[in-house]
């Protein structure tokens, strides 16, 4: 079943989270004993239902704006048996109203966006909580700039560089950043 989440995300195009990406946000979630998780930006449920098989107690609220991979979504998690532990909600990350206390905020939506979802969602991140934010080298992009030909690559380029700029520049949260996937950040209030 995972295993065909994974060869439809692939035929289709889907940006899921790579393997070696996945695996160390599940090790993270366990040895942290994260038990309740928001993850902006849910494609077809895959990161959600990898995430919920940590422990049967991990309760997940996902956000997805696009409809048809919402419905995906939402039909990959009933198969699954995870519907009690995973809510999907169907609405634009910036407009949606969310509330509860998370011990995660995975921001995996529009790369452009991330200050905005993390000032919009980290008052609601429990004290001891991590916000991790995944896609900042996009494809080695940020790293090596002029790989980046197009208006629309470069212009992401530069908010990804805001973005990591903000983090490191933050008063009130710690940032490290860990080479897995397609590099991932780990926030923490200090
Ligand atoms: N976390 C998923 C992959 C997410 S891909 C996994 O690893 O399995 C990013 C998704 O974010 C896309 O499906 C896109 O439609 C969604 N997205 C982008 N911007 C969004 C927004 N503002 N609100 C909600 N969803 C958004
Ligand atoms: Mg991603």
């Amino acid at each position: 079943m995972i295993k065909e989440i994974e060869i439809y995300a692939k035929e289709n195009g889907v940006p899921i989270m790579l393997p070696d990406g996945i695996e160390y946000l599940c090790n993270y979630i366990q040895e942290n004993n994260i038990k309740s998780i928001l993850e902006i930006g849910s494609a077809i449920g895959y990161s959600a239902i990898k995430m919920a098989l940590v422990s049967e107690d991990i309760t997940i609220t996902t956000i997805e704006r696009d409809k048809e991979r919402y419905d995906l979504a939402i039909n990959n998690i009933k198969k699954m048996n995870l519907d009690d532990c995973i809510k999907v909600i169907y609405g634009d990350a910036l407009e949606v109203e969310v509330d509860g206390k998370f011990d995660l905020i995975f921001i995996d939506a529009s790369k452009g966006h991330s200050i905005d979802f993390f000032e919009k969602y980290s008052p609601l991140l429990s004290s001891d909580g991590t916000i991790v934010t995944d896609n900042l080298s996009f494809h080695g992009l940020v790293e090596n700039e002029s790989l980046a030909v197009t208006k629309n690559q470069k212009g992401l380029v530069r908010k990804i560089k805001n973005f990591i700029n903000f983090l490191d520049n933050n008063q009130e949260f710690v940032t490290t950043y860990i080479n897995v996937g397609d590099k991932i950040s780990i926030t923490k209030r200090k």
